[in-house]
């Protein structure tokens, strides 16, 4: 073989789209990849202007480098984040019809030849894999953030999570002086429900539950977190104790409301939680150990005082 024809041959077969420019921008080179990925043949597009096969590319980043490339020697590269798919190229002919480009690494190379006036080569390389494995990672690293800061069970908030959210609002609290609502909140007689019921349907009660307080929060920064066994953690910042106080309420008569028949052995006849609550102010000023050790105590002389209620205990 020659070596005009080996070249030839070689160019022909790369896994990469080979264009050359002349010094007035005329197509001189065109190799089979950009045939097969364009739909256009060479010798539709040779001896044409490059902006003429390319019309949308006027004015654009490519331009621009080509023209560089051409007239200042300076070579470039095009960063595949910022310019996913600067040339109309297709896998496949369906691809073309749905309009869904490759996705393009691009350099722009100047090229210059002994007696010749400079070229410029333009190198088109096919990312798209390497795109859609870089978004199914970020994919997977995204789902086991939030899969790392739910509870499995009730899908809401875990432990983890609100310890990191109580950390954030306790320090944004103190910079803004507004004050913060902590309740603790347990499932009464939870453990005759499950010797009674069994431990399946016992899960199914506390995501219920979960389900029932999570849907009673609306705004953004409010946090329902399982903080262990049947036990909820909610966190409200920015309002004042009364209506902290009424928000608790509804939530313990919401799950009353729920109407979950309970074990005989039970002094209920329906599924409750008792609550207790504790408010951090500006005054007060608690620190995170004191308003969880606060909001515990109220919780435990809720259920010293007969269970389904909600008691307010506070910091001085
Ligand atoms: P009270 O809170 O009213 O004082 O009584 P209780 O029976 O609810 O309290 P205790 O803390 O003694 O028992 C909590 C029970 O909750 C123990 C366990 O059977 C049940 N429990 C804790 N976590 C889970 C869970 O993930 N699934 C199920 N099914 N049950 C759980
Ligand atoms: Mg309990
Ligand atoms: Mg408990």
């Amino acid at each position: 073989m020659t070596r005009p024809a080996l070249l030839e041959c070689a160019l022909g077969a790369m896994n990469l789209g080979v264009i050359v420019l002349d010094h007035a921008r005329k197509v001189v080179l065109w190799n089979r990849w950009m045939a097969q990925h364009s739909g256009q043949h060479a010798s539709e597009v040779l001896g044409r202007d490059f902006l003429d096969v390319f019309d949308g590319m006027r004015g654009r980043r490519i331009d621009g480098a080509v023209h560089h490339a051409l007239y200042d020697n300076f070579p470039a590269i095009l960063s595949q984040t910022l310019h996913k798919a600067p040339f109309p190229l297709y896998v496949d002919a369906e691809a073309r019809q749905r309009g869904e480009r490759l996705q393009q690494a691009v350099a722009v190379t100047p090229l210059d030849m002994p007696g010749e006036r400079r070229h410029c080569l333009i190198q088109v390389s096919d990312v798209s894999y390497a795109v859609h494995r870089e978004r199914l990672l970020r994919e997977q690293a995204l789902d086991l953030r939030l899969q790392s800061y739910s509870d499995g069970l009730t899908g809401i908030a875990n432990r983890r999570h609100f310890d990191a959210a109580m950390d954030n609002e306790i320090r944004r609290t103190k910079r803004s002086g507004s004050p913060l609502s902590l309740l603790m909140i347990d499932i009464d007689f939870f453990k005759p429900y499950n010797d009674y019921f069994g431990h399946q349907q016992g899960d199914e009660t506390l995501a219920r539950v979960a389900h029932a307080l999570a849907g009673m929060l609306h705004r953004p920064l409010d946090l329902i977190a399982r903080y262990g066994g049947e036990e909820f953690a909610v966190i409200l910042p920015d309002i004042g104790e009364d209506q902290a106080r009424q928000l608790a309420e509804a939530m313990r008569a919401r799950v009353e409301q729920l109407a979950i028949p309970h074990a005989p052995s039970s002094d209920f006849a329906q599924v409750t939680v008792s609550i207790g609550m504790a408010t951090r102010t500006a005054r007060n000023s608690a620190e995170t150990a004191v308003l969880i050790g606060t909001a515990d105590r109220a919780l435990y002389a809720a259920k010293r005082a007969g269970r389904n209620r909600l008691v307010i205990e506070r910091i001085e």
